[in-house]
């Protein structure tokens, strides 16, 4: 009994420490990126997925310790896929008491009918999906739409259009939707999803599951969420240098001509961000720039730097 009301606190406590770095991080990326401002209305876009059940608690969290004022209001889009559970968002927002929306348009039976069987259909539907998404943010006043995507899928991004698409292009934590009409954020673009995975858990969301359309994964992605996978195991903190990478980005020294006027360096120019060491020996720092230990690792970090090699 003793045991049991030990490893509850335990576990309570791990929660607690979870629930706060995922409020930092989102509050830093909410700073970092001027995401929200007085009086902003905020549309959360709920899948069902753990993502966005983790990002709404979590704004719903900052919304009564915020320096402005905003207000929330949760959307999810009843695709009509079959199986789908209609009654279990509503059961839950209305359990918490948030306001919210569910919009039912069949895109699945316009998808299924426009797409011939056996191609992909995700393309259609994500279109589809978009445009619902802005037209419902408009009818509902909504001055930003949130996407629950996270740090690891933004790397994700950036690996997939680096190895298939030619460009080095993430998926920004801000940005003007593509009708010009919409600004939307992604305050989970600090999480990683390690966090979000096990607060989720621990929090018993009601997850609907992603696969009900009956497409296939896309296996571009998978590859790529392997491999950081791989790596995240093999090189710890190997994804957060990663991902300060993005964020510390130093056009002089890419191959971009359109990013950085190499055209008109000349004798005389002033040395831009250090100039050329390519001929010196690199000096890298031994801890990868913002690792930070598992909760579950309650060891101190340096215990998991040696085995850290840099060659
Ligand atoms: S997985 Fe299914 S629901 Fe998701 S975008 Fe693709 S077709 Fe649409």
């Amino acid at each position: 009994m003793q045991e049991n009301q030990s490893v509850n606190k335990k576990e309570q406590y791990n929660l607690n420490k979870l629930q706060k770095r995922l409020r930092r991080n989102v509050g830093e990326a909410i700073a970092d990126f001027n995401m929200i401002e007085e009086g902003d209305r905020i549309m959360v876009c709920l899948s069902g997925g753990k993502d966005s059940y983790t990002m709404l608690e979590i704004l719903r969290n900052l919304q009564q310790s915020a320096p402005v004022n905003f207000s929330l209001i949760a959307v999810n889009l009843d695709q009509k896929q079959p199986g789908f559970p209609e009654h279990v968002l509503p059961q839950y927002l209305e359990s918490i008491g948030v306001e919210y929306k569910i919009v039912e348009e069949n895109t699945y039976g316009i998808v299924k009918d426009k797409i011939p069987e056996g191609k992909t259909t995700c393309s259609l539907c994500s279109r589809l999906r978009r445009g619902i998404l802005y037209r419902t943010a408009t009818e509902l006043g909504c001055t930003k739409i949130a996407l629950g995507h996270h740090r690891d899928d933004i790397l994700q991004t950036l690996f997939l259009n680096m190895f298939y698409g030619g460009k080095m292009k993430g998926m920004p934590p801000k940005l003007m939707s593509d009708d010009g009409k919409h600004i939307v954020i992604r305050p989970l673009a600090y999480c990683r999803e390690k966090d979000i995975e096990r607060f989720a858990i621990a929090r018993q969301y009601p997850i609907i599951p992603c696969n009900l359309c009956g497409s296939q994964p896309n296996l571009q992605r998978q590859v790529i969420a392997d491999m950081l996978r791989d790596w995240d195991k093999r090189y710890p903190g190997r994804i957060e240098t990663m991902f300060s990478a993005m964020r510390n980005v130093v056009p002089s020294h890419l191959a971009d001509a359109a990013l950085f006027d190499f055209k008109s360096i000349q004798h005389g120019s002033e040395v831009v961000d250090g100039g050329d060491l390519a001929f010196d020996r690199e000096s890298l720092p031994l801890q990868p720039a913002g690792w930070q230990p598992d909760e579950e690792d309650d060891a101190p970090g340096g215990q998991r730097l040696d085995i850290l090699e840099l060659k």
